[in-house]
């Protein structure tokens, strides 16, 4: 079967998903444009207060209709094992919908993120009658226990990269923890969201638990935050926006956060580390897949001394076997920037990192052969010191620094960085080396032998520092979703 398909053919959602059904409001329009060629599709409305009361009074509803929070867990468990059945049988037009409204490859959203949105969902309606408290320790008579429950209505704030993957860790557990879930998408990439929420309703979630309402992160992003009934809030997203998400929930009832942020990772690549070709392919991978937006990317390559020439060329050479082109071609390996406002940022940090004294070894600009949309060329920088815009601030983009070291202690040192701490790779055949690797280095994930998550669902993600607070995935991921409460029944 070609994957490779027409996206003017593809039917776009608009309007909001809520209380199980698409709504339209009114609202400043927001135009979207398919990244790749800049046309315009679909576009969708600022939903603002007004969405945002809506979705919470749908939530209530279908609370209180349903008992989501009161039925047998098992009985949460069917429904949402259905709903991850007909992401599957939907695996294509969601692959599609994804495909031409991000940077995401038609030859890896069908197998890949819907295929696996179906997979997180299974995974957390497993998890739904293993939700378990305490019995403590008391004198006779006495029975102290703490049991978890769902906050009631929780929000969902996610960025626009991996736009139904991302949103899938925080509304399955969510779901499965007995909430109602409102989601807000990036105003870039509103469509796949909406496309899955439509597909949960005709699987049978009831209407109101799982709402999908669309705008602009500081008018509708805001007021979902400031709502007084929605109970926590799980971001992913800039350290920015984190920081201010964060300011916001304090603010209006002292709410928490689970923020998902940003990343300026290193790959620590060892003399010993085998195959050079092997190693070059993944370090690269880690920074120009996805055209570097990823929250992972391996954006700063430290590399020894001794194999670090070598090294280099085989990068450059992995930069040039790229394929540049749209989402919907099968036979694209590297996508396009999401926007030409994401495209100048990135090429002025590029600038302004030149500026500051850094060196292009290769790339270093826009890729003017594809004109229709914002590409960038892969860019590999060196002498980007630690004052550098290059090492301070996330690029983004399919940009990554290298740096050198000569002894072990001094390559783990530089794995440092001053704000941020999500994630980190080692790359080596010494085992020894590789565990105090990962026990040194400051980072929520750490990686041997390759670089970002592997498919498996019970891999957690969380950074440390700047990169965020709380994690995704996992069994912490569906606490996240709960809280407790201790019970103390005097019965002497
Ligand atoms: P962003 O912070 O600009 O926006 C993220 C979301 O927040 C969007 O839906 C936006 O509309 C909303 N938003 C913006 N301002 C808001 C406000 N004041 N109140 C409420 N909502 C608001 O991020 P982005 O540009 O969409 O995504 C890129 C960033 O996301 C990068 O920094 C990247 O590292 C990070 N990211 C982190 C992870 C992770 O798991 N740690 C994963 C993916 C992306």
């Amino acid at each position: 079967m070609t994957l490779t398909f027409n996206p003017d053919t593809v039917t776009l959602p608009s309007g909001h998903h809520i209380g199980g059904k698409f709504v339209s409001l009114p609202g400043e329009e927001i135009a979207v444009l398919r990244p790749s060629d800049q046309v315009a599709i679909s576009p969708i409305t600022d939903g603002g207060a007004n969405a945002v009361d809506m979705a919470v009074e749908a939530a209530k509803k279908g609370l209180s209709e349903s008992g989501w929070a009161k039925i047998k867990p098992r009985e949460r468990a069917r429904i949402l094992f259905r709903f991850a059945e007909a992401v599957e049988a939907n695996a294509e037009y969601l692959g599609r919908v994804e495909a031409l409204g991000s940077s995401r490859l038609i030859s890896g959203t069908i197998t890949g993120d819907a295929v696996r949105t179906a997979g997180v969902i299974r995974y957390y309606a497993e998890f739904c009658d293993k939700v378990e408290g305490l019995v403590t320790a008391t004198e006779d008579n006495v029975l102290s226990y703490v049991r978890k429950e769902p906050y009631g209505i929780v929000a969902g704030i996610v960025p626009w990269n991996f736009p139904i993957i991302t949103a899938t860790w925080k509304l399955a557990p969510a779901l499965a923890a007995g909430n109602a879930v409102i989601m807000k998408t990036s105003e870039l990439t509103p469509h796949s969201l909406m496309a899955l929420a439509d597909i949960a309703a005709k699987a049978g979630v009831p209407a109101g638990l799982f709402n999908v309402i669309n705008g602009l992160g500081h008018t509708t992003g805001a007021e979902i935050v400031k709502h007084p009934d929605v109970g926590m809030i799980s971001f992913t997203g800039s350290t920015k926006t984190g920081a201010a998400i964060m300011t916001l929930a304090a603010q209006s009832g002292i709410k928490p956060t689970v923020l998902e942020l940003g990343g300026k990772s290193p790959q620590l690549v060892l003399a010993d580390a085998g195959d050079l070709d092997a190693v070059s392919v993944r370090v690269a991978n880690a920074f120009i897949g996805n055209a570097g937006q990823v929250c992972t990317a391996g954006s700063r390559i430290i590399v020894e001394d001794k194999i670090a020439d070598e090294f280099t060329e085989k990068l450059i050479e992995r930069t040039k076997a790229i394929k540049a082109g749209p989402t919907w071609d099968e036979t694209t390996t590297f996508p396009s920037i999401i926007s030409t406002g994401q495209l100048a940022r990135i090429d002025g940090m590029v600038r302004e990192s030149i500026s500051q004294g850094a060196t292009v070894i290769t790339g270093g600009s826009v890729m003017e052969s594809r004109n229709e949309g914002p590409f960038y060329n892969p860019t590999l920088l060196t002498d980007v010191d630690e004052n550098n815009i290059g090492y301070t601030d996330e690029f983004f983009g399919p940009i990554a620094s290298i740096s050198r070291f000569s002894d072990f202690e001094e390559g783990l040192s530089m794995c440092a960085h001053p704000v941020y701490g999500l994630s980190a790779s080692v790359h080596t055949s010494d085992m020894a080396k590789a565990l105090k690797a990962a026990d040194g280095i400051e980072a929520g994930m750490v990686w041997v032998n390759q670089h970002g998550r592997d498919p498996e669902f019970t891999y957690q993600a969380g950074g440390y520092k700047g990169s965020g607070i709380g994690q995704d995935m996992g069994r912490a991921g569906i606490d996240a979703f709960l809280r407790e409460k201790a019970v103390w029944v005097n019965y002497r």
